[in-house]
């Protein structure tokens, strides 16, 4: 009887061990998920900047930094134009 109480406690006793390791597992876990999240949503946010960064680079005329101007043909079709034109050459038919 006494052998079996001595069992009894020595296996709750490691069941309270495992149960610790458990919730510092669980902890961990949990950490890493918050990391992760904030990770991806940098990443989102990393690249939504850069998309617009690319965008503003689009209204920048590639050969000389300045501003490009639209015009827009009767015909539907257009084109984008450095607005240093003619010194710079940049062209760009719209889609
Ligand atoms: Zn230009």
């Amino acid at each position: 009887m006494e052998d079996l109480e001595k069992k009894v406690a020595e296996l709750q006793k490691e069941l309270d061990h495992a149960k610790r390791r458990n919730k510092t597992l669980k902890n961990r876990i949990r950490r890493m998920e918050e990391e992760t999240k904030k990770l991806v949503e940098e990443l989102d946010t990393k690249e939504a900047l850069e998309s617009v960064l690319a965008e503003e680079r689009d209204d920048v005329c590639p050969d000389c930094g300045s501003e490009l101007m639209v015009f827009n043909f009767p015909n539907g079709k257009g084109v984008t134009k450095c607005k240093r034109m003619p010194v710079c050459k940049y062209t760009k038919p719209l889609k």
